[in-house]
């Protein structure tokens, strides 16, 4: 009921080595950190490979230190591989690279700036005219209910809002590739299906290529094409799952879906969740 397919996908390879159409690629990427005073090094992830095509929305879930916010580091150019590569738009990522945006979790808004101001934060650092980056900004902050807000400043919003401002922000720079580290688990669970919505409809007018960090399996299955699942540390991935369920652009209509169920179930087996009920190890 549930599908997987092969992880590795039989594709040509680019000049540079990555997977033709690929628009964020991992191949074979493993990331150690040194350990602390002298203890061996910590294997954050281990020979990873994963590749998203344009417009797609890929999920990625496994246990807490498994490597998941280290692979979207690699991914955004801040951290290197220590074997692997990782390829952007056919690209070798060697550092930082304009075509891909980051979301935390946390929304990172500057307190001293307006909310029109914060979405307009990367269109500045990148030189852009006042006049077109404010009329990119407003534009931004109707999509993401945001009008009549342009001139409070982030203290005066709620969570969900200004996690709404983060997400119009992320956009406002025209990524290729958006990497969102679990960008709305901080938010109760009322909020986040709107903001789920908000985001989904957004992704899937601009056929943005994105690859989404979480727990919430549900919010998994309900936004993406495909589930990558990790095993614990050493974080590897170990299986795929094909959302074949309509709806990507509405997870509202997804969520109400009754194959949820089988979906969730399968997740929960290879999470091991059951065993983790009692278990000392959460
Ligand atoms: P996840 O996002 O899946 O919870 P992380 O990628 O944050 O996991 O971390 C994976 C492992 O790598 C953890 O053991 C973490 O302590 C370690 N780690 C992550 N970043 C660093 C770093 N900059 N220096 C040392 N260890 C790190
Ligand atoms: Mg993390």
């Amino acid at each position: 009921m549930v599908s997987t397919s092969s992880l590795v996908k039989q594709a040509g390879n680019d000049e540079a080595g990555a997977t033709v159409g690929a628009r964020i690629e991992f191949r074979n990427v493993t990331r150690r950190f040194a350990g602390k005073g002298g203890a061996a090094p910590v294997v954050a992830a281990q020979n990873v490979s994963l590749s998203i095509r344009d417009g797609e929305v890929v999920s990625l879930i496994g246990p807490s230190g498994c490597g998941k916010s280290t692979l979207l580091n690699m991914g955004s150019g801040l951290y290197l591989p220590s074997e692997g590569e990782v390829f952007v738009n056919g690209a070798r990522v060697t550092g930082p690279n304009p075509q891909v945006a980051f979301m935390l979790q946390k929304d990172l808004l500057l307190p001293w700036r307006s909310i029109r101001e914060n979405v307009e934060l990367g269109l500045h650092i990148r030189g852009m005219e006042a006049r077109q980056r404010r009329d990119r900004a407003i534009a931004l902050m109707q999509r993401f209910h945001l009008k009549g807000f342009e001139d409070h400043y982030p203290h005066q919003l709620s969570g969900g809002m200004r996690q709404r401002a983060a997400m119009a922000r992320t956009l406002a720079v025209e990524p290729t590739v958006l990497l969102m580290d679990e960008p709305f688990s901080a938010l109760d669970a009322q909020t986040k299906m709107v903001l789920q919505q908000d985001l989904a409809m957004t992704l899937a007018e601009e056929k943005k290529t994105t690859l989404f960090i979480t727990h919430d399996l549900v919010e998994a299955i309900t936004l993406s094409d495909r589930v990558l699942v990790m095993s614990k540390r050493p974080g590897t991935i170990i299986e795929e799952i094909i959302v074949e369920i309509p709806g990507r652009e509405d997870p509202m209509v997804r969520r109400r879906d009754s194959r949820i169920a089988a979906y969730v179930s399968r997740l929960m087996e290879l999470l091991h969740i059951d065993d983790l009920v009692s278990s000392d190890a959460i």
